[in-house]
């Protein structure tokens, strides 16, 4: 495929002690030669890095000290040829060697374009660039971890593992009903396709349930702290911020637009939600209504509810226990440092299952009980599995589910003696559905919005 040459700044915009502009393209080690002063770019072996100066082919004058790394196609992220230029100047001189870059012929890229080139030039699939995508955003060295894994393609591996199996059993039955060896060549045929649709079956639901701790891994959980006025909430949030550094990742290249209140609790990201709108309105389900609480708990992965030992229940308190029954909650019982005046035994009648953590903020008791809780709830102790690392995207997820739904139509279809064509087109729909993670049966348009969700210079 032959695609111009584009160049971006790949580092965050800011202040860094690095800056790189990178280049990506046919072009690209003789646009960078041009303003280049030191060896011949054109000349040097590939995966050099070279210490020169850029020089303004304007005013002649020197722009910046550079160290520029050349890389030759196809071994390169694009399988193009690739140039980053690596200066130590402030905001000003990398928009001035872009500039350049520009002028002598390159093309400013579009978020995602690299990765997009990637893509195109078949070095990676989809849902590796999506891994790559999700390294940027990776929150925690967990999800970190997990976006490595999948750009090591080995969610790609077992979705081609099953999209084998399921067109090896559409071939199968074609051959069977073409030449039938045998009489009950039907039903012999019915029974392989219900054996394997299942297996298939089992594999993405399993994907499927390690899902959500994927989604965690990548987005957070997100948190509502809730409670009457004065029971101790932003006593807790503080409590939790300070504790857990807020997390901040190491990865070049990440931006971060997007600030809120995260904390690292044993490596379980918590986004603690809307965390501002609670503070001030001291108590939501008092003052916007029990409905505008509802909405806040629609969104939470996880709710800590906040109660007060040295008062008793209240029929607020109970109306809270109802309104989060079928939430993953954890029940707190602050100020265990005052007197008794809650009656324990009714919470823990209210609570059910859920885990009960007395604690005292004010001296500082319980918070590690309640980190532990938070870690038992959503990682069982299954947190390193390395499973984990299959599935952590909203698309892929959403691919997985109706692929499940279609073979849970072939499997019916099976079982009520459907004729076998039919059967043939819901698991060829499933291979379908599977091939859209991996990039095989995708549209343009989806896989331009895809990376068009990047940010520049990826
Ligand atoms: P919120 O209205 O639920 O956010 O509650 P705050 O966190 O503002 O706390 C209300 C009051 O309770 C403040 O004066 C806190 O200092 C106090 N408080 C919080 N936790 C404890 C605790 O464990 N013991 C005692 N005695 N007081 C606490």
């Amino acid at each position: 495929m032959d695609l111009d040459t584009i160049a971006a700044i790949s580092t965050p915009i800011g202040e860094g002690a690095i800056a790189i502009v990178r280049l990506s393209g046919d072009q690209a080690i003789n646009i960078v030669n041009q303003m280049f002063k030191g060896k011949d770019l054109m000349t040097v072996d590939s995966h050099t890095l070279h210490y020169g100066k850029i020089i303004d082919p304007d005013s002649k004058t020197m722009i910046e000290e550079v160290m520029v790394s050349v890389m030759r196609a196809p071994k390169t992220f694009t399988r193009e040829n690739v140039v980053e230029i690596n200066c130590h100047g402030g905001l000003a001189s990398v928009n001035r060697l872009l500039e350049m870059s520009l002028q002598l012929g390159a093309r400013l890229a579009e978020p995602g374009e690299f990765t997009k080139r990637a893509f195109l030039n078949g070095r990676i699939d989809l849902s590796q660039a999506e891994a790559v995508m999700d390294l940027i955003r990776a929150k925690t060295d967990k999800a970190m971890g997990v976006a490595v894994k999948q750009l090591d393609g080995k969610l790609s591996k077992l979705i081609k593992r099953l999209r084998q199996e399921l067109i090896e059993t559409v071939a199968h039955v074609e051959v069977n009903i073409d030449y039938p060896e045998y009489d009950d060549v039907e039903e012999m045929t019915k029974n392989i396709m219900l054996e394997k649709t299942m297996l298939v079956y089992q594999e993405i639901e399993r994907l499927l349930a390690m899902a959500r701790q994927g989604k965690i891994l990548r987005e957070g959980i997100s948190t509502a702290i809730i409670g009457r006025p004065n029971v101790g909430k932003s006593s807790l949030m503080n409590a939790l911020v300070q504790e857990n550094k807020a997390i901040v990742t190491d990865i070049p290249g990440t931006t971060r637009d997007v600030i809120e209140e995260y904390v690292n609790v044993r490596g379980v990201p918590l986004r603690l939600v809307d965390t501002a709108g609670i503070r001030d309105t001291e108590d939501i389900v008092e003052k916007i209504g029990v409905e505008r609480s509802r909405q806040v708990l629609k969104e939470a992965d996880l709710v800590l509810l906040v109660l007060n030992f040295n008062e008793s229940l209240t029929e607020q308190d109970r109306q809270l226990f109802e309104l989060v029954k079928d939430l993953d909650v954890i029940i707190l019982v602050n100020k265990t440092d005052l007197p008794n005046k809650i009656d324990l035994n009714e919470v823990a009648g209210l609570a059910k299952d859920h885990a009960i953590v007395n604690m005292s903020l004010i001296e500082e008791q319980g918070i590690d009980q309640l980190e532990e809780a938070i870690a038992r709830l959503f990682f069982a102790g299954q947190i390193e599995s390395d499973d984990l690392s299959y599935v952590s995207n909203v698309r892929h997820i959403q691919l997985l589910k109706q692929a499940l739904a279609t073979l849970d139509d072939a499997m019916s279809a099976i079982n009520a003696d459907m004729p076998i064509d039919l059967i043939q087109i819901d698991v060829t729909r499933t291979w379908e559905l599977l091939g859209e993670i991996v990039g095989d049966t995708v549209q343009d348009s989806l896989i331009d919005q895809l990376f068009s969700q990047f940010c520049l210079g990826k």
